[in-house]
């Protein structure tokens, strides 16, 4: 049985102070809840201060990027080991990253490899655009995404990779899909790429989150559906009741 996994992306919000007050004021409920992985995943100059504050929880700590590159003249980036001395995930590809910052399928490969190799955990993000999603191109885009993202990756490790499922047209948008729609996807194209590239087996040990207006709402339609296992939560992980409720409801 694959235990679900929700992850909170802070983005780019925050300071230092803002952050240690939200995760204690998150670590304090999240604790409670069993039955589900917990993620939070402030930017980067929070994270000393919110792994302080986890230490003794069973809550883990995320970074939101990593670089490839193991050192050197990478001007702003930050290597793997650096985020692997205070965090086991990442997030890797989100979609602001590919549309602002030029991430492509081949720099998100890099990525997910050089992650794997500091055992952090990678949490994949693939999604179609409206565009995309519009003109029914939603199962090439991901399936593309996810067989040149993960191409080459160690077999031995994909087991422990985590897919988040995101529709661009759904983040930050209010109009999430619906739990149907994205079970479809997750069952007709995503878990089949990655059977493609891992065997059958494999393919079922990894776990898939769904993200894109997730809230503490809407949040039970998406855990019901049997290939969702849990989310990937933006601007509802900002707020303590809503992501406490999302994780309440993902939780088996
Ligand atoms: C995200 O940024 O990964 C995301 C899903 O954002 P939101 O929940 O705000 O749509």
């Amino acid at each position: 049985m694959r235990i679900p996994i929700v992850a909170g992306n802070w983005k780019m919000n925050k300071t230092v102070e803002e952050a240690r007050s939200l995760a204690f004021e998150l670590s304090r409920k999240l604790r409670e809840i069993e039955g589900v992985e917990k993620v939070l995943c402030p930017p980067f100059p929070a994270l000393l201060a919110v792994s302080a504050l986890l230490q003794g929880t069973d809550i883990g700590l995320g970074a939101q990027n990593l670089h490839w590159e193991e050192k050197g003249a990478f001007t702003g980036e930050v290597a793997p080991n650096m985020v692997a001395e205070f965090c086991k995930y990442v997030i890797i590809g989100h979609s602001e990253r590919r549309a602002y910052f030029g991430e492509t399928d081949e720099t998100v490969n890099k990525k997910v490899r050089a992650a794997l190799v500091h055992d952090l955990t990678p949490i994949i993000c693939v999604g179609e655009s409206l565009d995309e999603n519009e003109s029914g191109r939603t199962g090439e885009v991901v399936r593309r995404q996810i067989s040149l993202g993960l191409a080459d990756v160690n077999p031995a490790k994909a087991a422990g990779l985590v897919i988040a499922y995101e529709p661009v047209w759904a983040i930050g948008t209010g109009r999430a899909s619906s739990g149907e729609n994205a079970n479809a996807v997750l069952a007709d194209h995503i878990r089949p790429a990655l059977a493609d590239l891992f065997g059958a087996e494999t393919a079922q040990a990894i776990r898939i989150q769904y993200g894109g207006s997730v809230t503490g709402a809407n949040a039970v339609e998406f855990f019901g559906q049997p290939e969702i296992d849990g989310a990937l939560v933006g601007g509802a992980s900002l707020k303590v009741d809503d992501f406490v409720a999302i994780t309440q409801a993902a939780a088996k």
